[in-house]
């Protein structure tokens, strides 16, 4: 690379590793010596398929994925599977509960953030269950309409036999994450799960899929994410769902749940081993790349415990900076994303200076999302612990 590249802090898409840019360059004039580039190849290819499965390899093995789970590429984002789980689950409640009323069967979502929100919105939109709200972090915050933390264990209140239960690990716009460790206040209460062993539990792991461990990933149903934050660029959504969530959706509909568009199926995309139409083909290969980077590094582990290093530097400084009265948190404590990190910069004009500042020193996309304001910190995988101490250092001028 000739050119400088500004560390871009941004919150998605955001930053890649940059050896792993340079090779996909290569990569885009010549795929894995066919003489053909990656975005022209056919996705029909022997060196596409495979590197499918290495991609599916790569994730099944960094994350520990139990066989009861298949690994699904699609496309679509996070928002297209607001609608899908939706779909998917709804047909499978629909075999398991012919019977039941739309009024009767239920949809129950936890709402941390503006993300898992907007799935409930979707949810509702399209109908066919009636939405119950399992717990809602705002009832909880100082002004009852900011998403500033995780709903104390006691306020969740799940369904008995639900279609699905909701939730999202890691709100990237408010800053908000579940703990993953069971004994933290801001944990997923599993145990307070209605008692089943094929529970219908769907976590939005799209804005911190692949920085740690996927805590008990086993107890879910479906996992999804897109790959703009941590793994690749737009357009390639991951899923890891439990075998008995891939459903026949046509034989639901005949029973009368809302029929399911193709390219949402999950039976479609798993019996077609995700080629059921054309992939998004360019993300895959650079995905792969960077998960091929991540192995070499040492897994998951190694980002886990790197991204830990990392929160705990920005939380710090956002701490001193609170107890000289320059900064505040948006988040109460324990429940802070280790990816977003969200805050005001208190005084006159003081977050354009902040903001200026960083620029001066080639950081950039530090502002916080329109909806929220103030100062977000997004320290995904490819953020260094380098460029993490340099964004700390701007707190401090
Ligand atoms: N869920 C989370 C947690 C997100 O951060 C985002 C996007 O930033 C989405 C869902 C929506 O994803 P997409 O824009 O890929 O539809």
């Amino acid at each position: 690379m000739t050119d400088p590249r500004t560390i871009n802090f941004g919150a998605g898409p955001s930053a890649l590793p940059e050896s792993v840019l340079e090779e996909a360059c290569k990569g885009l004039l010549n795929f894995k010596g066919t003489g053909i580039g990656i975005a022209e190849i056919s996705h029909r290819s022997k060196e596409f398929t495979s590197l499918v499965a290495e991609l599916e390899n790569n994730i099944r093995t960094q994350l520990d994925v139990p066989p009861t789970h298949k690994i699904i590429f699609t496309q679509g984002g996070g928002t297209g599977q607001f609608s899908a789980v939706v779909l998917n689950m709804l047909a499978r409640h629909r075999l398991l509960h012919p019977n039941l009323s739309d009024e009767q069967r239920v949809m129950d979502y936890v709402i941390t953030g503006s993300w898992s929100k907007k799935a409930a919105e979707e949810a509702r939109r399209l109908g066919g269950a009636t939405i119950h709200i399992a717990a809602d972090s705002r009832t909880e915050s100082k002004d009852s309409k900011s998403f500033d933390g995780i709903p104390a264990h006691e306020n969740f209140d799940f369904s008995a036999d639900p279609a699905l239960i909701y939730y999202c690990e890691n709100e990237t716009v408010d800053g908000v994450q579940f703990s993953n460790d069971d004994q933290s206040p801001a944990s997923f209460p599993f145990h307070l799960l209605p008692a089943g062993d094929l529970l219908p539990l769907v976590a939005d792991y799209s804005s911190s899929f692949m920085s740690r461990k996927i805590h008990r990933l086993a107890d879910h149903a479906i996992i999804f994410a897109g790959a703009q934050k941590n793994i690749g660029p737009a357009g390639l959504t991951i899923l890891i769902v439990r075998q008995d969530c891939i459903v026949d959706v046509d034989a639901a509909a005949k029973l009368g749940a809302v029929p399911v568009p193709i390219t949402l199926s999950y039976k479609a995309n798993a019996d077609a081993g995700s080629l059921y139409n054309t992939p998004s083909t360019l993300p895959i290969y650079i995905a792969s790349l960077v998960l091929e980077r991540s192995k070499k590094l040492g897994g998951v582990e190694y980002f886990e415990s790197l991204n830990g290093k990392k929160a705990q530097k920005v939380y710090s400084a956002l701490k001193e900076g609170e107890e000289k009265g320059i900064y505040r948190s948006k988040v109460r404590e324990g429940a802070g994303s280790w990816m977003n990190v969200t805050f005001d910069v208190l005084g006159n004009n003081a977050e354009a200076k902040f903001l200026a500042g960083a620029e001066a020193l080639g950081m950039k996309a530090l502002k916080g999302h329109r909806s929220v304001g103030g100062i977000r910190i997004s320290i995904y995988n490819a953020i260094t612990e380098e460029q993490t101490d340099k964004v700390v250092a701007t707190q401090e001028v």
